[in-house]
């Protein structure tokens, strides 16, 4: 088939795709290197469009002025295309490893794709002599009879980089996933453009590929930290999760330093930035050291890549009898700091990114605690209660998204009006691996990974459908309470989000009452936890002090904490029929809340000597297994009928 293009071939776009690649190369060469394997695909697919270009470049200059004819310039242009499609290859392969595809599919992939190469390869060097692909003649360029081919398997290699993307966009933030398949897009239109209008134009959009990859993937500033100048948490995570994936064996030495802040508040966050950079520097220069990362504001990742945990202690104790001997900075002399350092052996430790910061943290606060300024082994630690933690977390996340988190309802007892005015809601679950954990495990686990919100809120919806749904206003029962977490509070406009869950169930304030534990970050409380609990009692909804006498009891806190029940915590209902000291402050602490007006609620009343001996002293509302366990919402609404009186005989 004759071809009906002409290119001008103007080397304008020519000349600027090397100077930015130039450009590119200069910003990349001056940088620290990255010890990222993607940044090797980066360097490999700048090379190629400038090798491209120049090729291009060449071919056309020297066929223009005469040098060489016809045949000579189809060489170049053989060459020329044989690199354009190489560098659709080279994005392919970046996108693979970029993408955490797993070795197998990789290898496959890049074996499927070397065919492709193969092929137009063997297109383009019979092109000169047969003209099959793309060829230039009688000043027209031309498609030979295998050009439609060639174009076809070069797309294949685009079309397979698209789908390792879509499939794999998980693995990645998505603005990146949208650069990635725009910067595809972009330099497939440049070859449309190329071929429909004449301009040599595609080297330049793959350059601008280039630059638009130097700045938002591959731009050194996001993988160094600006004050130490050595790799940060990002980089670390990238490079640990490779060696990782390749089930590679390395050590990693963790070095924390021991109260930075104090040393910042002492001499200035200047020097103590400088002592930082100085500590880094350090570390980097130790012999066996083979990268050093910045993890977190004051601690050091070490990666030491061919030694045993054996060896990561011995340099461990090097790094240690460092610290034995003061730093000195410009206006500084003599700091004296010391570091607490953790060795973690890979995959031995942990196989995977997220595993290994895992224990890289738990064992750290645990070395902090136990260990401080010395050497710990991860491997010889007990990881057991982190590891059970999580599996709890695990069991937590998944009931929530489930939505199989139980809510059960302890009756509580009204001894003046002889029936059951209200019940707590108490949340249950049953896991299918690790059966039913109690609420006093996986509520502070729940508090500390922040589970506790979403997990707070679906258990105030499960109430207050129970309340709507069983007509609980027609009942003896007045009201429901409900633990709330202090880390709930501290959410700001909870109260919001609590008037409009008990809108949505047409549930009204007097029904739901609120019970608070005292805790030592509730004394004195902040401004959102007080503005959270002012406008709830604003509201109509009442507040409970729970597990009163226990922890941090507080008087200044109840006189002024807006709280309409006290409920006394178990523990010290038991020891006052045990210790006779402990019935005394019991006897007198209700009498005290009497006088303060409080409804006191006591918890744990398991026998009918308690029940009377507490309603003696001037408890008038019972809460305990004396009644009834907490039970699910069809048991607890047979229990309720029942006439306590009856219970009391039967008992
Ligand atoms: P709490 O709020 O003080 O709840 C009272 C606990 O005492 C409940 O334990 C209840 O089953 C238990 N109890 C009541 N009467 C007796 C008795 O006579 N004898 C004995 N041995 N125990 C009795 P549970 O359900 O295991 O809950 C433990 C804690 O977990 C609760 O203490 C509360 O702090 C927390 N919790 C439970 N449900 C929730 C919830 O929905 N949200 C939040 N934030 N915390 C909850
Ligand atoms: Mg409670
Ligand atoms: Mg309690």
């Amino acid at each position: 088939m004759r071809g009906f293009i002409m290119l001008e071939w103007k080397l304008d776009y020519n000349i600027a795709t090397i100077i930015i690649s130039v450009m590119l190369l200069a910003w990349y060469l001056h940088q620290k290197k990255i010890p990222l394997s993607s940044y090797v695909f980066f360097l490999k697919f700048n090379l190629s469009v400038l090798a491209c270009t120049i090729i291009e470049s060449i071919g056309v200059t020297l066929f223009k002025s005469g040098i060489i004819g016809e045949f000579g310039f189809n060489v170049f242009m053989a060459f020329y295309s044989f690199i354009a499609c190489l560098i659709t290859v080279i994005y392919a392969c970046f996108v693979f490893e970029y993408m955490h595809v797993s070795d197998k599919n990789k290898k496959f992939l890049k074996i499927f794709l070397y065919i492709i190469l193969s092929i137009t390869m063997i297109i383009d060097a019979a092109t000169p002599f047969t003209k099959i692909g793309f060829y230039f003649y009688n000043n027209e360029y031309a498609i030979g009879k295998f050009g439609g081919l060639y174009a076809l398997l070069s797309g294949v290699a685009v079309v397979t980089g698209i789908a390792v993307i879509i499939v794999k966009r998980k693995q990645i933030p998505a603005s990146r996933v949208y650069i990635l398949i725009a910067s595809i897009v972009f330099s497939t239109l440049m070859f449309v453009v190329q071929l429909k209008f004449t301009i040599s134009i595609l080297c330049f959009g793959y350059i601008i590929v280039c630059l638009t990859l130097y700045n938002y993937i591959f731009n050194p500033a996001l993988y160094i930290d600006n004050l130490t100048q050595l790799y940060n948490k990002d980089c670390m995570r990238e490079y640990l999760e490779y060696r990782l994936e390749r089930n590679k064996q390395f050590s990693i030495i963790l070095v924390a330093m021991d109260d930075f802040k104090y040393i910042n508040k002492t001499y200035g966050v200047d020097i103590g930035d400088n002592l930082l950079v100085q500590v880094g520097n350090y570390l980097r220069g130790v012999d066996g050291v083979d990268e050093v990362f910045g993890y977190g504001s004051d601690q050091f990742g070490v990666v030491c890549n061919k030694i045993s945990v054996e060896d990561a202690k011995l340099l461990a104790g090097i790094i240690e009898e460092r610290f034995k001997h003061p730093w000195y900075s410009e206006s500084a002399a003599g700091v004296m700091m010391s570091s607490s350092t953790c060795c973690f052996e890979c995959p031995k430790d942990a196989d995977n990114y997220g595993n290994l910061v895992e224990i890289m943290d738990y064992a750290m606060s645990m070395a902090k605690k136990t260990n401080k300024g010395g050497i710990s082994v991860a491997g010889e630690m007990d990881l057991t209660k982190m590891r059970s933690e999580k599996e709890i977390e695990k069991a937590v996340k998944l009931a929530i998204d489930r939505d199989e988190l139980m809510v059960y309802y302890q009756p509580i007892f009204s001894v003046e009006k002889n029936i059951y005015n209200s019940a707590e809601a108490l949340v249950r679950l049953n896991d299918e691996k690790l059966g039913w954990i109690s609420p006093e495990v996986f509520i502070p686990i729940a508090e500390k990974n922040g589970l506790i919100i979403s997990l707070g809120d679906q258990i105030l919806r499960s109430v207050c459908k129970f309340i709507r749904d069983n007509k609980l206003s027609e009942s003896s029962i007045e009201y429901i309470e409900v633990n709330i977490s202090p880390v709930q509070l501290q959410q700001p406009e909870y109260y919001k989000k609590v008037i409009d869950i008990l809108e949505e169930y047409e549930v009204k304030p007097s029904q739901i009452n609120i019970e608070i534990t005292e805790t030592a970050n509730m004394v004195g409380g902040s401004d959102i936890v007080n503005e959270n609990i002012k406008k709830i009692v604003e509201y109509g909804i009442t507040l409970s002090l729970d597990d009163y006498g226990s922890g941090y009891s507080n008087l200044d806190y109840i006189n002024h904490m807006p709280f309409h029940i006290i409920k006394i915590d178990k523990y010290i209902v038991w020891d006052a029929f045990e210790n006779i000291k402990a019935g005394i402050t019991l006897e007198y602490t209700i009498r005290m809340l009497n006088a303060l007006n409080y409804m006191i609620v006591a918890e744990g009343v398991e026998t009918r000597e308690q029940k009377e001996h507490l309603a003696e002293i001037g408890c008038h509302y019972m809460q305990g297994w004396y009644y009834s366990k907490a039970v699910a919402e069809d048991e607890f609404m047979q229990v309720i009928k029942k006439i306590p009186d009856r219970i009391e005989q039967m008992n």
